[in-house]
């Protein structure tokens, strides 16, 4: 895409600003797509069926062809603010990047959802957990195929999130934020919907499938316990207006 139709498309009114900041990158299933310029990003980069897949060549180009879109989007903002890109100081050191992601790493929270996104991972490969739908819940609810689904897509996301959202009060302690809003809480947010949306799909093949049970509720007990874990480590998170998502001062 070049960088005008970009710049046209982001001074659309219909967009949210900063709402793909806080989902859960799941556009299949977003309520709020003609709301974002990501979402209109990618339908407009990617229309072309061949383009979405990543083997192709077209795919790369085309991310190759963003990247240079996004230099000259960048040099352009420097030039029109009067800043000297060449001048601008350096980012802390990479040994100071690598203590901050260390210390992530090791937070409570970070390693309990990492232990959960392995389990879930071996379990999922092992052929004696296969779960077989109950015909008695046809139509009642969400499907086992759903639930597995939704389970699959939070999986690593968990982890991911609250990575982010650790790593973030990192920077913040050095900060000066006072009241607005934290990136770190709105990480922690979407990390906790993951995590609820988790259990309730856990919730789901645990109805489907009584042969599983006990092995099942071990999942759900223990993204309980992260559940509780991530909100006394976030007491604020629950609160975060996601632009888009909760009702926010943009009024939708
Ligand atoms: S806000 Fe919705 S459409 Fe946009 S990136 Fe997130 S999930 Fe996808």
């Amino acid at each position: 895409m070049d960088k005008d139709l970009l710049k046209k498309l982001a001074g659309e009114e219909r967009f949210i600003p900063g709402i793909y900041n806080y989902c859960d990158r799941w556009c299949e299933r977003c309520p709020q797509t003609s709301h974002c310029l990501n979402f209109a990003c990618s339908e407009e980069e990617f229309a072309d069926p061949e383009t979405r897949d990543i083997e192709n060549e077209a795919f790369w180009e085309k991310l190759s062809e963003s990247f240079r879109t996004a230099l000259e989007l960048l040099k352009d903002a420097a030039d029109e603010h009067g800043i000297d890109l060449e001048s601008l100081e350096a980012g802390p050191s990479d040994e100071e990047l690598e203590r901050k992601d260390e210390m992530a790493k090791s937070h409570e929270v970070c390693r309990a959802a990492k232990v959960y996104s392995d389990i879930v991972q071996d379990w999922f490969a092992s052929p004696a957990n296969l779960l077989v739908a109950s015909p008695a819940l046809d139509g009642e609810g969400a499907s086992l195929e759903e639930a597995m689904e939704v389970i699959r897509w939070y999986q690593h996301f968990i982890y991911v999130k609250l990575m982010r959202a650790v790593r973030g009060e990192l920077d913040e302690r050095e900060e000066e934020l006072d009241d607005l809003p934290k990136d770190s809480e709105g990480s922690a947010k979407i990390a906790l919907i993951a995590i609820d949306r988790s259990i309730g799909a856990w919730g789901t093949v645990y109805a489907h499938d009584s042969f599983q049970n006990e092995k099942i509720l071990r999942f759900i007990a223990y993204l309980d316990r992260l559940r509780e874990e991530v909100e006394k480590t976030f007491p604020a998170a629950r609160s975060f207006a996601r632009p888009g998502f909760e009702k926010t001062d943009l009024g939708r």
